[in-house]
């Protein structure tokens, strides 16, 4: 399980570098980060199903900063319990038997690493929310698929790029609004 997880790190990382490769100037390091464009990675490895979310804070907050008051504070919190309501973003086949074991939400600015040694630039104000979900699934042949609810929790969400691994193989497509069900 955590092989697969690393893989699918390193094949994230793959297409974001070729995808960046002409253009580092300020930002090095950084993820592209493009408003209402999210990441979706997704393993089925026997009974488990891992889903990790990815998306601009501004499309699942609605702001990138750190919450400035009690307003921001309640829509940042709001946001957060959203999240957490795992079933009602994604849906999985009712035979499949999947139960949600583990998640874990974060928000780009609520914590940093302070041993890594890069310069955090101030002025980059952008921040991701990173959310992921494990599931257990008594019937995993019974998934062949499922529908993403995210687009309409999410109105400025507008794309989800995904990429799997699935017992048949890999997995990658788009999700948009008109089109939130992925199929294998
Ligand atoms: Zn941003």
């Amino acid at each position: 399980m955590k092989a697969l997880v690393l893989m699918m790190a390193a094949a994230t990382f793959a297409v974001s570098a070729n995808h960046g490769s002409h253009d580092h100037h300020d930002s090095a390091g950084h993820a592209a980060h493009e408003h209402g464009h999210g990441q979706l990675n997704l393993v089925l490895d026997s009974n488990l199903l891992l889903l990790e979310l990815s998306a601009p804070a501004a499309d699942l907050i609605g702001f990138e900063h750190a919450p400035k008051n009690d307003d921001e504070k309640a829509r940042m919190a709001q946001a957060m319990a959203r999240l957490k309501q795992a079933e009602t973003l994604f849906v999985l086949a009712p035979g499949a038997g999947c139960t949600l074991a583990q998640q874990e939400i974060k928000a780009g600015h609520d914590e940093h690493d302070h041993d890594d040694d890069h310069h955090h630039d101030e002025a980059d104000d952008h921040a991701d929310v990173a959310a992921s979900y494990s599931f257990t699934c008594t019937q995993p042949d019974a998934l062949k698929g499922m529908r993403v609810n995210l687009f309409s929790h999410y109105p400025s969400l507008s794309k989800l790029t995904v990429q799997g691994l699935i017992p048949g193989g890999q997995l990658a497509g788009e999700l948009t609004p008109s089109n939130p069900t992925l199929e294998w």
